[in-house]
């Protein structure tokens, strides 16, 4: 399990919405993307910069943070493998339990199955919620385009860029019936000949 550790840009001091039920703070935060923000296909890359708008409210069980924002994930199309860029939306809601009123939250609590995100040493850390709330939004299997053509499956060029793009030569693979085929046509059209030889 990881500790909160104070100056993490995505850790958050209690102190600045108090405890007392009803306060309320705004602030903007410009956060780093921790590592492993994605998937092995497409992540927020580590260290990018992402500005967080985040409301505190202090309620009787803990701090209730909204936050707003947007980062942008690095990915390649899984058809071409052109790198893509697409912008994700973060929104989050979730209330962070004073360790003190954890048990008490558990017994009101609607879903005791439901992930619970507690206050440590007075510390609340949006790491684990920006993970929740970035890798499930982000494609699981990332397009340049929603009609992307893939790559050519004889020389790997992408489609996209030559539609038209097409392949005289044979498939080495069918190389070897290519010899037998002029003994095949020889077979074939002996007999017509023959026939339109006794019409004529
Ligand atoms: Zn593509
Ligand atoms: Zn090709």
């Amino acid at each position: 399990m990881n500790t909160t550790q104070p100056g993490s840009s995505l850790v958050i001091d209690t102190k600045e919405v108090g405890r007392r039920p009803g306060s309320m703070a705004s602030l903007s935060r410009t956060i780093e993307a921790p590592a492993d923000l994605g998937t092995d296909v497409i992540a927020v890359p580590e260290g990018q910069e992402i500005d967080l708008d985040l409301r505190l409210e202090s309620v009787v069980e803990g701090v209730l943070v909204t936050g707003t924002g947007s980062a942008v994930a690095t990915g390649a199309c899984v058809r071409c493998l052109t790198e893509v860029h697409p912008t994700v939306d973060i929104r989050f809601q979730e209330l962070f339990v004073w360790p003190d009123r954890v048990d008490h939250h558990r017994e009101v609590g609607d879903d005791e199955d439901e992930e619970e995100y507690r206050i440590e040493n007075e510390l609340i850390d949006l790491e684990p919620v920006l993970r929740d709330t970035v890798v499930p939004s982000l494609p699981f299997q990332p397009v340049c385009r929603e009609d992307c053509p893939g790559l050519c499956s004889q020389c790997g060029a992408r489609l996209a860029d030559d539609p038209d793009h097409q392949h005289d030569v044979i498939d080495p693979r069918w190389a070897a019936l290519e010899v037998l085929r002029p003994l095949a046509e020889t077979a074939g059209e002996s007999p017509v000949e023959t026939d339109e030889g006794k019409r004529n």
